[in-house]
């Protein structure tokens, strides 16, 4: 396994199955694989976009993994939650409580994988969707583990919730982009704050 330093000064282990991407990095790119306001575009929706979109981080496939072998679609399912999961702890990361629903991993069995660095690796098959699934797990419970975890947030912004490592000095930064977010949820607690005739009214 490497550390390398990384923009906040924390130490990003990358994962030995796909070495180039940290656990941070691999965390962001997973929750992000959703957006727009309703979530319209999904690159976890089928097993092809999924493979486009893994093959746009320019990781290439697990070992042994056969790339004509077809994800199952419960795997994607899974993936999905899992992503869910990310926001949502991303989400508190910045003071936002949220539920979060794991009932769809419950499908999702590892085993213990001591080939190098003991990490995790989906049981069964080699299949791309659940050894990222299980990469992923990895990550998560490494980066939970480091002092930099509390800087992987999700953004406030209710029709945003994209993800972020926040390399602020003082780790105070809430939004993905204050020019967008920030701004305009500024704007609309302004407008809360002053609305007319509003007894609550003080500044
Ligand atoms: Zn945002």
């Amino acid at each position: 396994m490497v550390n390398r330093l990384n923009a906040y000064g924390g130490y990003v282990a990358e994962l030995a199955e796909w070495p180039g991407i940290g656990d941070e990095d691999l965390l962001v790119a997973v929750a992000n694989t959703a957006h727009g306001e309703q979530g319209e575009q999904d690159e976890l929706a089928d097993a092809a976009g999924m493979r486009t979109w893994w093959s746009g981080l320019g990781l290439g496939l697990p070992a042994g993994a056969d790339p004509r072998r077809p994800d199952a679609a419960e795997g994607l399912a899974m993936l999905r939650a899992l992503r869910a999961v990310i926001r949502g702890l991303a989400l508190r990361n910045n003071g936002v409580d949220t539920e979060l629903d794991t009932a769809v991993l419950d499908g999702l069995t590892l085993r213990l994988d001591l080939r190098g660095a003991p990490s995790l690796r989906a049981d069964g098959p080699a299949d791309l969707v659940r050894d990222v699934g299980a990469a992923t797990v990895t990550a998560l419970l490494r980066a939970c583990a480091r002092p930099g975890w509390p800087r992987l947030k999700a953004c406030r912004g209710e029709d945003c919730r994209w993800v972020y490592v926040d390399a602020s000095r003082n780790a105070s930064r809430r939004w993905c982009d204050m020019a967008a977010c920030g701004n305009r949820a500024k704007s609309a607690s302004f407008r809360r704050r002053h609305r007319v005739g509003d007894p609550t009214t003080s500044t």
